[in-house]
């Protein structure tokens, strides 16, 4: 396995809407390939997703998820159970919003280091997908799962997290995030 370069804003590659892969692709050794050097890449750079584009790969497929951290399970608490983040293999993902409900919060991303900022996303979504073994799948995600997955399929269409922020004011280096914003809390790129 290897650790991929990341692309950063400004390349290109980040601003094209990237292709489907074809089903009968997906267990080629090239794509299996691929997608574990982005499972090991995301791990590498500690990021929750990371999709095809930001290792320049013009490809509809990501990863996400963090490995679960030891004593998860006798910790119940309300946002630790909202930032768990099962590890997933997402291709050609469809995206549905489910009822009407919206959450604020913050972001990072990849490509756009050091930099964090509060985006408006659906609170809950289903998705239809293929994952890493051909197979159709159809999943459905609340909270920051739901969070992550809209960021990341936005990545398949050449968006990124500071197109869909409703305003700037929030926008802030990771050290000043850190002093005035966080209380602590540690928001992952992906
Ligand atoms: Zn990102």
């Amino acid at each position: 396995m290897s650790i991929l370069k990341i692309a950063r804003m400004g390349h290109p590659v980040l601003r094209t809407r990237a292709q489907p892969l074809e089903p009968a692709d997906i267990k080629s050794p090239r794509i299996q390939q691929l997608i574990d050097d982005m499972f090991e890449t995301m791990q590498e750079y500690q990021g929750v997703g990371l999709a095809a584009p930001q290792v320049h790969e013009s490809l509809r497929l990501f990863v996400a998820g963090l490995p679960p951290r030891p004593g998860d399970d006798d910790d119940e608490e309300e946002e630790g159970e909202d930032d768990r983040v099962p590890l997933m293999t997402i291709i050609n993902p469809e995206i549905a919003i489910i009822g009407g409900d919206t959450a604020d919060d913050w972001e990072g991303c990849l490509s756009i280091p050091e930099i964090r900022g509060r985006v408006t996303r659906a609170r809950e979504i289903k998705v239809k997908a293929y994952d890493r073994r051909g197979q159709r799948i159809e999943i459905s995600a609340r909270g920051f799962t739901a969070r992550v997955i809209q960021h990341e399929t936005d990545h398949l269409d050449g968006v990124l997290f500071l197109d869909r922020m409703a305003s700037f004011e929030t926008l802030s280096y990771l050290d000043e995030f850190s002093k005035y914003w966080s209380r602590g809390r540690n928001v992952r790129e992906e």
